[in-house]
């Protein structure tokens, strides 16, 4: 029997789920509202690492394992030296995000946390209908993390990219890193000729997380990760001695195949399955932040929760360089040597953060070769592939 119609229901308690729940419990308009999260997972394990930038202190300073206010961009020819202030970037592990969100859940009497693997969601008389095989909830509003069954079917009609990675936390006997710098991409290491390079971490003078990480279309082979991580170990670090303390191996997928489709009144897409991870990058943490503040805005104004959430023209110069990316996996790193070169970081922050103006994509656009992308762009007004 059903007791409870809650205002709302969020199905998945990551990284999307998470940040919205927290954002309602912040707001004293939701005191009085009913919230319920769905999650198949008990999210008691560190399923992840996030890193992302923002400008000076933030909301999760308590949780980051570290931050850092300087970086590099590496290639074989040349090293470019990144000053990031006012930002930082700042790393975080997963399950502090999760336990930090489950105390201030659990401290709250508005909101239930359930397990429940969810099967269905469709609307009902009385509202929105969520059934798992052992029980059914209903809410007036749905924010759902599953991502919509037509991707798999239908993706093949977008340009698809995989961003993935294998770490390596390495400890060493003697100090080594430099704290004060993390690596944002090294491209001295490829796989073949593809869009790969190495990102590092330094956490401490003794221990790092090294990362090969690859934006191609199809995934490599397990041990072949291993293979290109000792070799950057060993040949750009010059470290002989070590021990691998930790293992994380990710994708990301990339794509503009457009998520947010799956949206219907009353049930709102989100995180990966509502297009909010960027396209592009692969970076979603900071930008889930975001969208959880804009729904609420939304909600608090009686507007749709979905209202003006996504950007078309960011999502237009993503769907540009997903297809640069299918089509000439082999121009990766010419495209990140130009943009790191002629912008600052600043501007690069902004623009991937989707916060610059026109005039500002002009002059990160301009930055790149133009060939390629005018391909592209021919391409997605016409349907025509230029050779
Ligand atoms: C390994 C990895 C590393 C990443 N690193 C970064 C990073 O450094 N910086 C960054 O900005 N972004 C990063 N991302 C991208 C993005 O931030 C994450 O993918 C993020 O977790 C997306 O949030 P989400 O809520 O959409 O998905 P998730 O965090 O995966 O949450 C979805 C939740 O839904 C639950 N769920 C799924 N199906 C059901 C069901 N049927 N019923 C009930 N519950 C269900 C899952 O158990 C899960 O808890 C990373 C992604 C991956 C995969």
């Amino acid at each position: 029997m059903l007791s409870t119609i809650y205002d709302y229901a969020i199905i998945g308690a990551g990284g999307a789920g998470l940040h919205l729940a927290m954002a309602m419990l912040a707001d004293a308009w939701f005191a009085n509202k009913k919230i319920l999260i769905l999650d198949k997972d008990t999210k008691k394990t560190n399923d992840k690492t996030w890193s992302f930038w923002e400008k000076g202190s933030g909301k999760w300073d308590t949780i980051i394992e570290k931050s850092w206010g300087k970086g590099k961009f590496n290639t074989k020819e040349k090293s470019i030296d990144l000053e990031l202030a006012p930002y930082l970037y700042k790393t975080l592990p997963a399950i502090n995000f999760y336990n930090f969100a489950r105390k201030k859940i659990t401290e709250a009497k508005n909101i239930d946390w359930i397990q429940a693997e969810i099967n269905t969601v469709n609307k009902s008389e009385k509202g929105i209908k969520i059934e798992s095989k052992q029980a059914t909830y209903i809410a007036k509003q749905v924010f759902d993390s599953r991502i919509d069954k037509a991707f798999a079917v239908e993706k093949d009609k977008y340009f698809n990219i995989q961003q993935h990675f294998k770490g390596w936390v390495i400890e060493t006997e003697r100090p080594v890193f430099d704290t004060t710098t993390f690596v944002m991409m090294d491209y001295q290491i490829k796989w073949q000729d593809s869009a790969s390079f190495t990102y590092v971490l330094p956490f401490s003078p003794t221990k790092a997380l090294v990362e090969f990480t690859l934006f191609t279309t199809d995934l490599i082979e397990y041990g072949a990760y291993d293979i290109l991580l000792k070799k950057y170990v060993q040949d750009i670090l010059k470290i002989d001695q070590y021990h691998i303390t930790k293992v994380e191996y990710g994708v990301i997928p990339m794509s503009d195949y457009p998520f947010q489709k799956a949206n219907q009144e009353g049930i709102m897409k989100i995180g990966t399955a509502g297009a909010h991870v960027k396209p592009s990058s692969g970076y979603a943490f900071k930008n889930m932040e975001k969208v959880a503040q804009k729904i609420i805005n939304n909600l608090k104004n009686n507007r749709p929760p979905t209202n003006n959430i996504l950007s078309k023209k960011f999502y237009f110069y993503d769907s540009l360089y997903l297809d640069v990316l299918v089509n000439h996996n082999e121009l990766g790193e010419s495209i990140y040597t130009d943009m790191y070169e002629k912008n600052s970081i600043q501007q690069i922050f902004k623009f991937l953060d989707e916060e610059t103006s026109l005039w500002e994509d002009f002059k990160i656009i301009t930055s790149f070769k133009f060939s390629p992308f005018l391909k592209a762009l021919w391409y997605y007004l016409t349907g025509m592939r230029i050779k």
